[in-house]
C-alpha cells in the first residue's frame, strides 16, 4: 500500500513537534510538509520536509495528504474550512473549542473526510466504552465525581479529555449534560444533590495528563484512573487516525469510536 501523504501543524509546539518526529520515523507515512505560525518557522528544527506558513499554498502542492492539527481552537477552525475547500482529510486534537467551533468543524466534514478526538490514547478511548456499564451496574447510589491534572502551560479547563468522560457519565445516567454539570464548588454550597457531577481541574508542573473518575457509594469507592505516561501515545493515535481517515468518505466529522 502507498504510504499516506501527512502535513502536520503547529510543529513548534509540544503535541505538533512529536507528531511530525514520529510521523518522519513511519514507513507507512509520507511528512510532505510542516505549517506553523508566521515567525515561527525557525522553532521547528530536525524534519526532512517543507516548512512552512502558507497553508493554502501548502494545501494546493499537496491535494491528498491528510491535514493533522493540534493547535488552538480559532487555528483549526481556520485550517478546517482550508481543508474542506481544498479536499485534504484531516485528523483535529484540539480542545478548548466552543459549541460554534465545533459547528463549524461539523460542516467542513461535510465536505473531507475529518475525525476530531480530544483524547487520541487507546486507553481513554477503551474508558469511554466500558464507563457507561459501570454507571449501570453500580445505579443512582453511587455518585459520580471527576478529576483532572495537567501541565502548567494547558490553556484550556476542564480538559476536552474530561469534558468527553463526563457527558459519557451523563449520557449513561440519563442526564443533560450542561444542567448537571459542576466545575467550580464555593462557599455554603448545602449538601450534594445526586443529580450534580463534579468535575474539578488541577494544574501544575509537567504532568501529561491524568484523569480519575470516582464512583462514590454507600461504604465504599471506586477509582478509575487514566494516566498518560508521554505525549506519543496520543500521536501515535493522531497518526493512526491520519491513516484510517484517508481511505474515509466526507459526510459527518467521525471520531477515534468510529476507527476502533
Ligand atoms: P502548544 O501550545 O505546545 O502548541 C501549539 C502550536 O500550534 C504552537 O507551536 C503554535 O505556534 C501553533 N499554532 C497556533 N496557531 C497556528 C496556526 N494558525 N498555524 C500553524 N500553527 C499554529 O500546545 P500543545 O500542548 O501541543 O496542545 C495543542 C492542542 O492539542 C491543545 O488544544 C491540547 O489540549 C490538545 N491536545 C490534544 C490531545 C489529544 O489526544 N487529542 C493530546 C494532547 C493535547
Amino acid at each position: 500500500m502507498a504510504a499516506v501523504d501527512v502535513i502536520v501543524m503547529g510543529a513548534a509546539g509540544r503535541m505538533g513537534s512529536t507528531i511530525a518526529r514520529l510521523a518522519g520515523e513511519d514507513s507507512e507515512l509520507n511528512l510532505v510538509a510542516v505549517v506553523e505560525r508566521a515567525g515561527m518557522e525557525n522553532k521547528v528544527s530536525g524534519l526532512d520536509c517543507e516548512v512552512s506558513s502558507d497553508l493554502p499554498g501548502v494545501l494546493s502542492r499537496h491535494a491528498k495528504a491528510v491535514v493533522v492539527d493540534f493547535t488552538a481552537p480559532e487555528a483549526t477552525v481556520n485550517t478546517a474550512g482550508a481543508a474542506a475547500e481544498s479536499g485534504n482529510p484531516m485528523v483535529i486534537g484540539t480542545t478548548g473549542l466552543s459549541a460554534e467551533q465545533q459547528g463549524v468543524l461539523a460542516e467542513s466534514a461535510a465536505k473531507t473526510p475529518m475525525l476530531w478526538a480530544p483524547n487520541m490514547s487507546v486507553g481513554i478511548n477503551v474508558l469511554l466504552q466500558v464507563l457507561p456499564r459501570l454507571v449501570e451496574m453500580l445505579g443512582p447510589a453511587y455518585d459520580l465525581e471527576l478529576s483532572e491534572i495537567h501541565h502548567k502551560h494547558k490553556k484550556d479547563a476542564p480538559s476536552g479529555t474530561a469534558v468527553k468522560l463526563a457527558q459519557c457519565l451523563a449520557e449513561a445516567r440519563g442526564w443533560e449534560y450542561d444542567a448537571v454539570k459542576r466545575y467550580c464548588r464555593e462557599g455554603i454550597i448545602g449538601a450534594r444533590k445526586p443529580d450534580e457531577l463534579g468535575v474539578q481541574t488541577l494544574r501544575g508542573g509537567d504532568v501529561v495528563g491524568e484523569h480519575t473518575v470516582f464512583f462514590l457509594g454507600p461504604g465504599e469507592r471506586i477509582e478509575v484512573t487514566h494516566r498518560a505516561h508521554s505525549r506519543e501515545t496520543f500521536a501515535q493515535g493522531a497518526l493512526r487516525a491520519a491513516k484510517w481517515v484517508a481511505g474515509q468518505a466526507p459526510g459527518r466529522l467521525y471520531s477515534i469510536a468510529d476507527m476502533f
